[in-house]
């Protein structure tokens, strides 16, 4: 049995208990992970508080903040393999997957290496004579940061990289689903040379755990990917501290296929857009807005591509759907398809658990033409299920595709350029992917907007979202200072 414990402080201890973690594709305990209670985030806050102010880490130079990070980098890189292994083993994501998304997350540390001494402040061209005034740009201060089991490694790396590039400390907070990669990380980051208490990880549960770090009083900032009914928890726990709040959380994406589009390209498209990462991805095309034209071609291609997906073991090269990562998703998954078809939706492909151990669900296509209220179309499954709606006309395709509390991601299939960009100016969402879709890259923003958050993570904006301006006022003039009545 693996133990894995917490990083505090540049240290690894135990939690205040532990909790089992179970194999997804087994349902056997394999793992024991230490549990945080209000007595391990105290002293996770505190070491990041301590290290904020210390002169290692206060004194250092944007230059060599990113030193260390190009060597996080390079480490990252290095141990992807065991790390995207662990992944795999935690959260049952696929290796595949994994494999290459934790290479990447090496690029996520390099570009915010990279960008650590070019965050600028301004010189201002201010309207008085005797005076010099310009901007500078601090560290917002102790980051809380707090994930969900889904490419946890990722979706850290796009706050940490950040918010050390700026000069911040960070307490992590890793899911209490499948945390032990983010465990094995903080060794990984033990060796690149940081001063202790710069980040410290740790993990347990919502109540216990999150809320007590999301409303410590010496937590700036919160960095939440989740869900939106744990951001309204956030959003709560900030009034108790007051810090700001970037929110990262789901959606219900719509994936427009024009009669005029590349089939083939996005048919497998939207198989990437559905079914990779067995659909637990916040930017899955969920909801597939197809022309009526095109609509039977469509789907029998889909549904032939579906029904010849791999499902098998995560660890399985070959493997292209695995087992979700928790027993109440495949509950939500199951319950969300029922629902659906009570709603009067029919079920085209899958539609039920798979009769094996482990929480495997398989790729589901739900046609909802006669069922536009069905739940598929509106909550948000967090597994491989597409529900399928078509249109007549562009502006039917747009009014189905904002017809979404959410705001996430958005596709559009066409080779017609100046519907593209009539699209890209209708669509009501962060992200347009056009021809493409679920591409990431460092040098991008990500984020969306209504239920599926504010704030941007990647780019530079996401570094700058991680400083506060200072404004610096230096008068020149060794003149008595006149009326001291009047405003300057
Ligand atoms: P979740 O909201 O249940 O949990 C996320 C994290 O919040 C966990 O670490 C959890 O322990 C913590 N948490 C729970 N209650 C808390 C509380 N009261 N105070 C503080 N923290 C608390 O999310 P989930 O179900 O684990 O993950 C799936 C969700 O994440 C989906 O909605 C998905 O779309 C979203 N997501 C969004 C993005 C994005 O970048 N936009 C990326 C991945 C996942």
């Amino acid at each position: 049995m693996r133990q894995f414990q917490h990083y505090i402080g540049g240290t690894f201890s135990d939690g205040a208990t532990q909790f089992d973690s179970r194999d997804p594709a087994t349902g056997a305990v394999w793992a024991k992970m230490p549990e945080a209670r209000a007595i391990d985030v105290n002293a996770a806050v505190k070491a990041a508080r301590t290290a904020l102010l210390a002169p290692d880490w206060a004194n250092m130079t944007a230059t060599m903040r990113g030193k260390l990070l190009y060597r996080l980098a390079d480490l990252v890189a290095e141990n992807a393999h065991s790390l995207a292994e662990l992944e795999t083993r935690d959260t049952g994501k696929i290796i595949r997957e994994t494999s290459a998304q934790i290479a990447y997350v090496a690029d996520y540390y390099r570009y915010y290496a990279g960008l650590a001494d070019k965050i600028e402040g301004a010189h201002l061209p201010i309207d008085k004579p005797d005076m010099e005034v310009w901007l500078r740009r601090e560290p917002v201060g102790v980051v809380a940061a707090v994930v969900p089991w889904n490419s946890q490694l990722f979706l850290s790396a796009v706050k940490i990289g950040p918010a050390l590039a700026a000069g911040c400390t960070v307490v992590l907070k890793a899911s209490e689903d499948g945390p032990a990669p983010m465990l094995e990380f903080a060794s990984i980051f033990d060796q690149a040379g940081f001063p202790p208490g710069v980040l410290n990880i740790v993990t347990g549960f919502g109540p216990e755990c999150g809320a007590v770090l999301t409303s410590h009083p010496e937590v700036d900032h919160v960095a939440f990917t989740g869900g939106p009914d744990t951001a309204r928890h956030i959003v709560r726990n900030s009034a108790e501290n007051l810090a700001s709040t970037s929110l990262e959380l789901g959606g219900k994406s719509p994936f427009i296929v024009f009669d005029d589009a590349d089939i083939e390209s996005a048919v497998n498209a939207q198989v990437s857009g559905i079914f990779a990462a067995t659909g637990q991805s916040c930017v899955a095309g969920s909801r597939l807005v197809i022309a009526d034209k095109i609509k039977d071609e469509f789907l029998t291609r889909l549904i032939e591509k579906a029904n010849e997906i791999v499902i098998g073991a995560p660890d399985d090269p070959q493997t292209e759907v695995g087992p979700l990562c928790t027993q109440a998703q495949l509950a939500a998954a199951t319950e969300l398809v029922s629902d659906s078809i009570v709603a009067g939706a029919t079920v085209l492909a899958g539609g039920q658990p798979l009769d094996r151990d482990g929480n495997y669900f398989p790729p589901t296509i739900i046609d909802c033409s006669k069922a536009p209220n069905a739940p598929c179309l509106t909550r948000e499954a967090f597994g491989p299920i597409l529900s399928v709606v078509s249109f007549e006309t562009e502006a039917q395709a747009v009014q189905i595709a904002n017809d979404t509390a959410f705001g996430l991601a958005s596709g559009v299939f066409t080779k017609d350029l100046t519907r593209a960009h009539r699209m890209i100016r209708n669509l009501k969402a962060g992200i347009v992917w056009v021809n493409t879709y679920r591409a990431v890259s460092p040098i991008a923003p990500f984020g969306g907007h209504g239920l599926s958050g504010h704030g941007r993570e990647g780019g530079l904006q996401a570094a700058l979202d991680y400083t506060r301006v200072k404004s610096v006022w230096l008068r020149t003039s060794d003149d008595p200072i006149p009326d001291p009545f009047v405003m300057r």
